[in-house]
Formats: structure tokens, C-alpha cells, sequence
């Protein structure tokens, strides 16, 4: 029996939709509107379409956004010196830096300037090991929303076996800390793993996110396995135009798994709901307002 299919795109408007009533009660209880800074620097096409999406996803939930864009050749310290700013504003209760940065740019140096509290992509260090150490944090909104898209299929994870394909800081390790805290048993495979497919044929639960087209096959997947596909990869499609496929060869694993995202619709609308979750979350802790649990 074909696997079915988990709904990201479903499940991302039905969290906006709650994240939207919660950012109207906060507002009527404090006069405070949540707001998140989004920072764009250069014309990358696919970030700009990113902070297209995100901001208005923002303004949609009832917050403000507010854009900056900045050409590729800003110096790296004026980048910083605007971080600064937003760190200072009381109106900004997020502050997102569109990666990748143009070089010069040191992506790490401008992350790590960004106040923890308004780190809504949870990427500075000081949320990375809270979250490692099982302290409130922020927390990466990609690996987020893969957790609240496997609870779609299993909503205890407790006891199952998580494997993990990546170890980026973005994706694949917060992903990891955040099944761990699920007391699953988490693998992280990766690009010096030995024999991928025996280790992914393990998993109840399967997290791909690598960044190579449809490297996953269907005979790598234990079945009835619930596959969460974070891969966004264009190839080439039918008529000299291109197409979304993700890291799991969706056909063929569709016959063997229990429950799959798709790509296009799976995991992208979920990080776009999880930016707006953590900007409201930041503004309640901003506020010293319990956050709603949504
Ligand atoms: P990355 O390049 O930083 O990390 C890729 C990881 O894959 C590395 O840890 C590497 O060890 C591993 N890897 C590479 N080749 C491998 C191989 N042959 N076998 C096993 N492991 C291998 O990428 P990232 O930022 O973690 O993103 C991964 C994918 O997820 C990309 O396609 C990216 O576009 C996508 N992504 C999607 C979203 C979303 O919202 N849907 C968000 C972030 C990233």
C-alpha cells in the first residue's frame, strides 16, 4: 500500500492560523505588536523569494516585518552595526540574517552578534547549546517543523529509532538534539557514514537532509517507516524547465514507507510556520508573557 502522504503545506497554514489568534491576543493584552527584522544582503534569487515568503507569512500572522535589504558589497562591520541596531530595538522581538552572506562576509561572526533572544533562527551558539542541554531556547525552525511533521505520524516518538542524514549546524544536528529530547534513539549519518543504506534501513523514522537529489531510495527504507524529506534540489524537468525534487526518490519510496513529506509541500511550508512560531516566541519572552502552546 502507497504510504501516506503527510501534509506540510496543510499543517503549516493550520499553525499559522493558531500563531495568528495567539499574536492578536498578545497584542489585545499589550498594546504590543510582535515584529521580526528580516536582513537581506545581495540578490541571491532564491533568498530573495525565502524573505519574500517569510515576511509576508509575518505580516499575515497580524506581525510586523521589517525588511532591510543591503547590496552584496557591504562591508561586513556595517552589517554588524545594523544587527547592533535591531538588538536595540524594542519594536523587534526577531531578527533573521537571510544566509548564505556574500565573502567577504563571515556568517559566524554576524550570527553570533544577534541578541540570543532575538535569534528566531536559533542559530547563535548560546541557543545551540541551550538546546543541547536541555534549556529553553530558541531553536532552528527547519528541524522544528520535522518534528511536528513525524508527531503527524507517530505523535509519541519515545523509543523509536531516528536516523538522521545530515550534520549541518542548520539542520541535521539541532534535528538530532531535538529527537533525542523525543527519547528516541538518534543515528547522524553522513558524507563518511559506512554502508547509508543499511544504516537508514534501521529507522522507524527517517530524516533526510543532504542537499542530493533523490539520493534516498526505496530500498533503503524499513517498512512503514514515516520519511521526513528536507532536500531542495532544482534538476532539470520536461520542457527545458526545472523542478522541486527533495533527497528521497519520493516514487519508489513511497511503496515502501509508511508516511512521506513530498517535496514541494512537506517540510519548506513548515520552516516558514516555525520562523512565525519563534518571532511570537520571542516577543513573549520579551514581554515576560507565558508563550502560548501551540
Ligand atoms: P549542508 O550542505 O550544510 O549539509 C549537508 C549534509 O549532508 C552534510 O552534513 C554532509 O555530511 C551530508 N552529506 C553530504 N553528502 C552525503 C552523502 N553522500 N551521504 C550522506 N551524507 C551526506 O546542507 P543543509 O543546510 O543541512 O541542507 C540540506 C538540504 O536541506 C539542502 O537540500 C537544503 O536546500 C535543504 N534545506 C531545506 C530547508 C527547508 O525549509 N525545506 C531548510 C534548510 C535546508
Amino acid at each position: 500500500m502507497a504510504a501516506r502522504i503527510i501534509d506540510g503545506k496543510a499543517m503549516a497554514q493550520d499553525l499559522r492560523a493558531k500563531i495568528a489568534d495567539a499574536a492578536a491576543a498578545l497584542t489585545r493584552t499589550t498594546g504590543i505588536v510582535p515584529g521580526l527584522a528580516v536582513v537581506l544582503v545581495g540578490n541571491d534569487p532564491a533568498s530573495e523569494v525565502y524573505v519574500r515568503t517569510k515576511s509576508k507569512a509575518v505580516v499575515d500572522a497580524g506581525m510586523r516585518s521589517f525588511d532591510h535589504k543591503l547590496a552584496a558589497e557591504t562591508p561586513e562591520a556595517e552589517l554588524i552595526a545594523l544587527v547592533g541596531r535591531l538588538n536595540a530595538d524594542p519594536a523587534v522581538h526577531g531578527i533573521l540574517v537571510q544566509l548564505p552572506l556574500p565573502p567577504p562576509i563571515d556568517a559566524t561572526r554576524v550570527l553570533n552578534t544577534i541578541d540570543p533572544g532575538k535569534d528566531v533562527d536559533g542559530f547563535h551558539p548560546v541557543n545551540a547549546g541551550r538546546l543541547a542541554t536541555g534549556l529553553p531556547a530558541l531553536v532552528p525552525c527547519t528541524p522544528l517543523g520535522c518534528v511536528r511533521l513525524a508527531k503527524a505520524a507517530h505523535p509519541a516518538l519515545a523509543g523509536m529509532e531516528a536516523v538522521v542524514i545530515g550534520r549541518s549546524n542548520i539542520v541535521g544536528k539541532p534535528l538530532a538534539q531535538l529527537l533525542l529530547a523525543e527519547n528516541c534513539t538518534v543515528t547522524i549519518a553522513h558524507s563518511r557514514t559506512r554502508d547509508l543504506p543499511a544504516v537508514c534501513r534501521r529507522a522507524d523514522l527517517l530524516f533526510a537532509a543532504v542537499g542530493r537529489p533523490e539520493m534516498v531510495r526505496g530500498g533503503w527504507i524499513k517498512p512503514g517507516a514515516t520519511v521526513i524529506d528536507v532536500g531542495i534540489n532544482r534538476v532539470a524537468g520536461e520542457a527545458g524547465k526545472t523542478r522541486l525534487v527533495g533527497d528521497v526518490a519520493f516514487a519508489e519510496a513511497r511503496q515502501v514507507a509508511g508516511a512521506i513529506t513530498p517535496v514541494p509541500g512537506g517540510v519548506g511550508p513548515m520552516t516558514i510556520a516555525c520562523v512565525i512560531l519563534n518571532t511570537l516566541r520571542a516577543a513573549c519572552a520579551a514581554l515576560g508573557v507565558a508563550a502560548p502552546d501551540l
